[in-house]
């Protein structure tokens, strides 16, 4: 599993706020980074439900 932010993200940081073992906004680009290529086994259920969570649903999963 992958995890792609889309260009309409809003940048409000609640993903990285609530899981910030998965996101981590970056200050130079001023884009939320996903901190794994592939995101391991054991935050998979985190992965889906930080998708879940995002208000403008810019967290895309690619199995
Ligand atoms: S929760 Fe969604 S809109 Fe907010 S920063 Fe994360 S990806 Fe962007």
């Amino acid at each position: 599993m992958k995890l792609q932010i889309n260009d309409y993200c809003i940048r409000c940081g609640i993903c990285e706020d609530v899981y910030p073992d998965i996101f981590k906004r970056n200050y130079e680009t001023h884009n939320i980074d996903v901190l794994f290529d592939e995101i391991p086994e054991d935050k998979q259920e985190r992965a889906e439900q930080a998708a879940a969570d995002c208000a403008v649903a810019a967290i895309k999963i690619i199995r």
